[in-house]
Formats: C-alpha cells, structure tokens, sequence
C-alpha cells in the first residue's frame, strides 16, 4: 500500500547518520543503542504493517534521566523522534520515519509503588498493561482499561492513543484512569503533572497528554488508579437474527440508562473467525453477537440482567446464554479478545476505528456493509457497542495492491460516514498515520491550526512524532 505519504527524509540528517550515533553512543549504553539494519527491522512498523520505513537509529533507555539527555540531543541536532512502547499501534502511530531516532521505553518496566489504600500504582511507562493488574489481583484489585492487546501494550502507549477496551464502558478509556506522569520535555526537561490525587489546580493538561501521539513529550512514568474488583461478574451472549436489530437492542440497552460492564458486538463472520479459534461456544445459528458482562451481587446482576433481556426480547433475540463457570467465562472472552489475531490466521486485514452516537447503529451497520459490499470485499465486524465504537475488519489480500488499495479507501469512506452521522474518526487507536489526512473531514481549517499552535508550544519545530496526526500540508508553526 502507499496511498498514505511520508515526508521526504532529510538528506542532511541522513548524511550525518554516523556522527548522530556517536553522540547517541555517549548518552546510552551500548546495549540501550541499536543501529544494525537487522536489530533495527523489529522496529520498521507497528501493528499497520501495510506502512514501514527504517529509522535511523533505535535508543531503549533504563531512565527518565537517559530520555531527557537523548531527547536533548535530539533537539540539538535537529533530529525527529519516534516515542515507542510495544508498537501495538493498529493507527501506525509507531511507525517511524529514515530520518528519526526511535526512543523506546520498553526497559523501563518497573512498578514501582502500588498503594492499596489510595488505590493506586506508580509504574514505569514500558510496563505492559496487564502486568499491572497482574500485580494487584492477588488483593482483589484491577486496572480497568483492557485492550486487547493488553498482553503486549505499555502503559505509556495506552496514554499516547488515550486506549480503550471492552470493560472501558462502565470504568472509562485510559484519560479516566491515569492520575499523574512524569513526562520528559523535547529540551530534556522533567515535568511532573497531576499526581496521586483526583484533580489539579489550572489548566487539565493530564487530559491534553492523554491521547498525544508521542508529540508533546515521553512519558516515563505513570500514577494510574486501581479498582477493586466486583464481587462477581457475569458474560451473557445474546445472538439476534440481524445485525440490525442487534444494533438497536444496543442503542435501547443504553438510551435506558442501563451500563453494564461491557457490551461487545460481533457480526456472523466475527463469530465463525472467533468460534474457530476460541471454543468459546459462541450460538452459530444466529447473524449477530452480543457479550454483554454484569457484575456486582448475584442479586444486582440479576436485576441488571432481567431488564437487559428485557430489551433483548423487545429486538427479537433468538439465544440467551449466561456463563455458568469462569472456565466459560474465560472462554467467552478468549474469543472477543483474540478477534484480531483469530481473523489474521484467514486473510490480510485493516482494522478499522471509529465512533458513531449508539443511537445510529442499525443505520450504520446496514450502510457499513454496503460500502464494502461494493468495493467488492468482505467485513468482520467486532467493536464495543456500548460505546458505539466501531471495529470493521475490511478484509483483503495484501499482495494484491488494487485490492490493498480498495480495502484502505473502504475503510476511509466508513470512517467519512461516522463523521457524517455525528460521531468521530477514531474511538481507542489514534489518528497516527492512518487517518492524518482525514482530519480535515472532521475538524475545520480554524479547529486545526488551534490544536496545532498548542502542539507547537511543546515543539515548535514538529520533532516529535511529526509525520503523524496532522495533515502534512498547512502545518502551523506556533
Ligand atoms: C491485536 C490488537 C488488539 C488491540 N486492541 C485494542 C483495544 O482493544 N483497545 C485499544 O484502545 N487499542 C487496541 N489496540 C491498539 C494498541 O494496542 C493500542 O493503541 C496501545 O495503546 C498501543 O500501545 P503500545 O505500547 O504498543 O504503543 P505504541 O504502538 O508503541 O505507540 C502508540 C503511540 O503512543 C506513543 N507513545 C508510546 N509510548 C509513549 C510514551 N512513553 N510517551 C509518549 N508517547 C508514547 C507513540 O509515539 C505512538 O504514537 C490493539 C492492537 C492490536 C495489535
């Protein structure tokens, strides 16, 4: 695919590469700097693996004090850099550019405080994001945001895409979830915002990093919250005989009031891809899936439950299946979260993300199916419904570059469609890469050239992360 455009290398900084890895050679160990074309492939892309360039050089610092004199380097040179954490980006918000150093924080996974009593961890931003309910389950607690890819992601690229996950409809996204960081400045310095406490005086900058893309600062360190887990949590599938009526038993579910833990969609070929791979004994004889996970009591997860079935009925739901057993609760939820890896074991995919009002659902999943329909490809739709945040896996064959080429515009005109019926271009991924030059479908040139200059104010010459998020055309300096 190349239909999305990097910036030119600067053939400056590409000629000066040697003398750029001395000075890095100072900073870091030799172990911290890896420069060979081999150990530098790892690095080429993230989880958009249509996309990859080369960087110039890959720094993995042990400490806050190391990114701040490599980020200062940086500067000094003029050089562009790439913040990385595990490179699970599905937005290419990790891919790097020839002539950028990537500084990855993945050495940098220590917890290194968890506070029962206020209910909170102090980790290093390369730790990965179930590690740290790892480290809290034994005391009955959890870190809320769950993507699925949470065996791999760090805590410093949940708060570079601002993640979500399947439980994130009652909990929230990361931005809900994260008190304070420690984030170092493009000139090395060290800034400490928010903390372990709710709140702070002044402007909500925690809010602005949440969801920064790398390019306001590195983030090294993060006080999130932890929760303490329900006394019991339950998985109920409801299959439907469309995915319409699935659609608006959702839009119903929610316009009652009623928040579950997590309400998750699957279309037919979701469930036959997930069956497949999970055993999770997913209803096969029905067009649409929904997880939908109570929790509390018994007694409040059966009052939750019969108002949801309620409504279920009311939208013609033809299964209702509770879990009886964490084995099959596990299960249920083996095949929601492997549905990215399970669809890759039968063909190529782009995994969409976008955010629609859940009210606009049938609609939405009936013209979703048409735009595919007519670039004559396949979707598997699975996405967190309670938030009306859409994930259609356009199917494709990447060694067909007509077909790679007509599965990324599919893409781009459903992405166009939630914008149209009042909703947004991303959901949990990000902008990165992959949606930069449709921002301005979204946002006016005005609504633009703002959010530039409040980028700027931390970079003004647009080192950090540049060729992502903003339209590479019309950039605005400060
Ligand atoms: C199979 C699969 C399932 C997924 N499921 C979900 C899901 O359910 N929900 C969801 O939200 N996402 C999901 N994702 C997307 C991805 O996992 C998330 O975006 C994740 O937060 C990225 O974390 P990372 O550590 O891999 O960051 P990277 O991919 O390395 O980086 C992501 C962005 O954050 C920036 N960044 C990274 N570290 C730092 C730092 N320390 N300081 C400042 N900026 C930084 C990078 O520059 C980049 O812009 C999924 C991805 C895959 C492959």
């Amino acid at each position: 695919m190349s239909a999305i455009a990097f910036p030119e290398p600067d053939a400056g900084i590409l000629a000066r590469r040697e003398s750029i890895i001395a000075g890095l050679s100072r900073l870091v160990s030799p172990q911290a700097l890896i420069t060979s074309d081999d150990e530098r492939r790892p690095y080429e892309t993230d989880a958009l693996t249509a996309y990859r360039r080369l960087p110039l050089a890959v720094v993995l610092p042990s400490t806050t004090q190391e990114v701040a004199a490599v980020l200062r380097y940086c500067l000094e040179q003029g050089v562009p850099v790439v913040p990385r954490g595990s490179g699970t980006s599905l937005a290419g918000g990790a891919i790097p550019q020839e002539d950028a150093v990537v500084i990855g924080v993945s050495k940098m996974n220590r917890i290194l405080e968890i506070d029962y009593a206020n209910r909170i961890a102090r980790v290093e931003a390369g730790v990965t994001n179930l590690a740290v309910t790892g480290a809290v389950s034994a005391e009955g607690f959890f870190y809320a945001p769950d993507p699925s890819s949470q065996l791999a992601c760090s805590i410093g690229g949940n708060i570079g895409m601002n993640s979500g996950g399947a439980h994130c409809l009652k909990y929230g996204v990361t931005t809900n979830n994260v008190l304070g960081v420690t984030m170092v400045m493009l000139d090395g310095s060290i800034v400490e915002v928010g903390g372990a406490h709710l709140d702070s005086p002044g402007y909500d900058l925690l809010g602005l990093i949440n969801g920064s893309e790398g390019q306001l600062g590195i983030v090294t360190e993060a006080t999130v919250r932890i929760l303490r887990a329900a006394e019991g949590a339950r998985p109920v599938l409801f299959g439907f005989p469309t995915s319409e009526q699935a659609g608006a038993a959702v839009a119903a579910i929610i316009g009652a009031g009623i928040i579950p833990v997590a309400m998750e969609f699957m279309d037919k070929p979701a469930i036959e891809i997930c069956e497949a791979f999970a055993k999770a004994g997913y209803p096969m004889d029905v067009e649409a899936l929904l997880i939908i996970e109570v929790e509390g009591s018994d007694a409040e997860m059966d009052a939750q439950l019969a108002r949801i079935v309620a409504i279920a009925r009311e939208h013609g739901v033809k299964t209702v299946k509770e879990s009886q057993s964490a084995m099959e609760s596990a299960a249920i939820w083996k095949g929601r979260k492997s549905a990215f890896g399970a669809t890759g074991r039968i063909a190529d995919y782009i995994c969409m993300d976008g955010t629609i009002p859940t009210g606009q659902l049938p609609y939405v999943l009936k013209r979703m199916d048409e735009i595919v329909k007519a670039y004559g490809l396949r979707v598997a739709n699975v996405f967190h419904a309670g938030d009306g945040n859409l994930h259609p896996l356009i199917l494709y064959n990447c060694n067909d570059p007509v077909e790679a080429q007509k599965a990324e515009d599919a893409g781009m005109d459903i992405l166009k469609l939630c914008v149209e019926v009042g909703g947004c271009l991303t959901g949990e991924h990000g902008v990165g890469i992959e949606k930069r030059d449709l921002m301005t479908f979204q946002f006016t040139e005005t609504d633009l050239a703002q959010q530039m200059r409040v980028r700027a104010v931390f970079d003004a010459g647009w080192l950090l992360n540049p060729a992502k998020v903003f339209p590479l055309e019309g950039r605005v300096a400060a």
